[in-house]
């Protein structure tokens, strides 16, 4: 069995672009963050502001990424860094002026200044829960909240956006998902499942394929769903991930329950032609 490994290629010109659009977008999305969040004088509400600029930024970033065709981890990591440290910074250096005004507080770029400007805070409070201002050591735990959420989280979900698709190296793009496809599942199953978990595609020719369009999804609570990315362009880059979905009982309601059975796994064009014979034979 073979499975899609990223090769880590990162063209130049791609870094190149991520930062000289990423890194101008992330310091006006950090000074409108800086001014905005001082219209908030309380720190919960705060809280949301710091979380919808961290998916901005992470959405960007994706974005770039995939532009870029980046497919090295550690190059990514270090991109959406980059990305995420400019709006911090860039938030903090406003900061001052958004509070205290042009005329009674200089832009906080030079890091003594910006230095001074955090004993000021730890000291005297920026925030406040009603009634009551922020100050010390309570007050570094919201900055490095804020920070792991602006630097850390953003670039979390932005890795997590393009971690799932696989690219083709023959012709330099990225595949494609098709619509998924579900399979319905019953007790006596389990053999098939293990023989489908070692690769054996020809497994779903015996399952029940359904039409999800057509038929409710609890018809079958237990099922399949499988999903293949394609290139495009040359039809030869195929890989398939099949999870195992089955409810469960939970306070009183349903939940779904996702079990990955496998994850990208290189596939010929044969082997996807079965996989949508499946379909078509029963639609019949
Ligand atoms: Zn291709």
């Amino acid at each position: 069995m073979e499975f899609y490994r990223e090769t880590g290629g990162a063209p130049l010109g791609g870094v190149v672009r991520t930062l000289g659009i990423g890194v101008p977008a992330a310091a006006v999305l950090g000074a409108c963050y800086g001014f905005a969040l001082n219209q908030i004088p309380f720190i919960h509400v705060a809280f949301f502001a710091t979380l919808g600029v961290a998916v901005c930024g992470a959405l960007l970033t994706a974005k770039l990424l995939k532009a870029g065709k980046i497919r090295s981890r550690p190059i990514a990591v270090i991109l959406a860094a980059a990305i995420g440290l400019t709006t911090w910074y860039v938030a903090w250096a406003v900061d001052p002026v958004a509070r205290f005004g042009w005329k009674n507080s200089p832009l906080a770029f030079d890091p003594v200044m910006l230095k001074n400007y955090w004993i000021f805070g730890y000291e005297k409070g920026l925030w406040a829960i009603p009634e009551h201002p922020i100050t010390g050591m309570a007050a570094v735990a919201c900055w490095v909240g804020e920070f792991l959420v602006l630097v850390v989280g953003q670039a979390a979900i932005a890795l997590k956006s393009i971690d799932t698709v696989p690219f083709c190296e023959r012709c330099s793009s990225w595949t494609k998902y098709l619509e998924p496809t579900y399979f319905a599942i019953g007790e006596g199953d389990g053999p098939l499942l293990d023989r489908l978990e070692g690769g054996d595609i020809r497994v779903l020719e015996q399952l029940l394929w359904f039409d999800f369009d057509a038929q409710p999804l609890d018809t079958y609570p237990r099922r399949l769903r499988v999903d293949v990315a394609s290139c495009r362009s040359c039809q030869e880059s195929n890989f398939l991930s099949v999870a195992q979905i089955e409810p469960r009982w939970e306070n009183g309601k349903v939940v779904y329950h996702e079990t990955e059975l496998l994850k990208n796994l290189v596939i010929t064009e044969a082997e996807l032609a079965i996989l949508l014979g499946c379909s078509d034979n029963k639609n019949d």
